[in-house]
């Protein structure tokens, strides 16, 4: 299923949960030391889940980590991404709706600040849209009308039939879609995710026409917050978080899927340095009471707005497909 990736060993967990031994995702050393073990501080699930450096190319990653079958356990209908801005309590819809606005104006303006403006005949696919409010955004604004792929159905089916917007129910590796047809890919917050993160960008690569680009946001395991915040850093968020590209490795993945890094920034979000300091302080299981979660680390991250950009909690990244064929991946070392 995943012929870049090579499973090392297959184990049950001491709580029946099938598990899975990889080598090292982007370069296939084997060799790799334990850097944190960390809970899934989300749903508050008993495993423990060891995040590893590669002795090879130093990227991190879970190992051992739940197996493709197992993952869809830890994707439950209320998991963040999923929520409909409807279902939080109405005090909270404006300031949820403004995030919302907020983050697609950041997103649009660092992948058009590369490109130039997007033009309404410009082919746009969103790798992992959720509620698709990129493409809706640049659908309203540009006129151009993107495809997404969602595999979460319910999240498809919504946007479907309430945004009337084409929409793949499924993953880009199974999606099977024509070979260079699009002019910008988007991967928001979907990579760290994905369990082969290298097939999926020269997948992406492929259905790129020559000289495309693709826009990736990433939890950014160099900023302070996760530095400063260890095992208790929101976004560890295993094991749904599989793999932490720092800007050397997300380099090197780009330059493996035939990409060329064309801009790399870094950013924070208030909200994020507050559910840092509720996880620090003992916040446990918050998914229970995400509502009430985010919007007190919202609060909590407030006085923190001036040094936001010594905060940075994700990285944008932007690469251009380059005419050169991708080098072969390590897995025949
Ligand atoms: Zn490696």
């Amino acid at each position: 299923m995943h012929p870049c990736l090579r499973v090392l060993e297959r184990t049950i967990a001491d709580n029946g949960e099938a598990l899975e031994r990889v080598a090292c995702p982007l370069c296939g050393e084997t060799n790799a030391t334990v850097a944190l073990e960390a809970r899934d501080r989300l749903y508050g699930t008993p495993n423990r889940y060891p995040v590893v450096r590669c002795e090879g190319c130093s990227l991190a990653y879970v190992n051992p980590r739940p197996t493709p079958e197992a993952l869809g356990a830890h994707y439950p209908n209320d998991y963040h991404c999923y929520r409909t801005i409807d279902s939080y309590p109405k005090w909270l819809q404006p300031m949820a709706r403004q995030d919302v606005i907020d983050q697609t104006k950041r997103r649009l303006k660092n992948i058009e600040r590369v490109l130039g403006p997007i033009q309404p005949d410009m082919q746009l696919l969103d790798v992992g849209c959720g509620q698709n409010a990129l493409l809706h955004f640049i659908k309203e604004e540009r006129g151009a009308t993107g495809l997404g792929i969602e595999m979460k159905a319910e999240t498809a089916a919504r946007v479907r039939e309430q945004l009337g917007m084409p929409i793949v129910e499924g993953t880009l590796l199974d999606a099977g879609l024509e070979a260079a047809r699009f002019d910008l890919v988007v991967m928001l917050n979907y990579l760290e995710h994905e369990p082969d993160p290298l097939r999926a960008l020269r997948e992406s690569r492929r259905v790129l026409k020559p000289g495309g680009h693709v826009a990736i946001e990433i939890p950014d395991p160099e900023g302070l917050p996760a530095r400063l915040f260890g095992k208790h850093w929101v976004n560890l968020d295993v094991p749904r978080h599989l793999v932490f590209f720092d800007r050397n490795t997300i380099e090197r993945a780009l330059q493996q899927a035939g990409f060329e890094l064309v801009s790399y920034r870094r950013f924070a979000l208030p909200a994020y340095v507050g559910l840092n300091f509720l996880l620090t302080f003992g916040a446990h299981n918050i998914m229970r009471y995400w509502n009430t979660a985010s919007a007190t680390g919202y609060v909590l991250g407030l006085p923190f707005l001036p040094a936001m950009p010594w905060l940075p909690e994700f990285s944008f990244v932007v690469a251009k497909a380059i005419e050169t064929e991708p080098k072969p991946h390590a897995e025949s070392r």
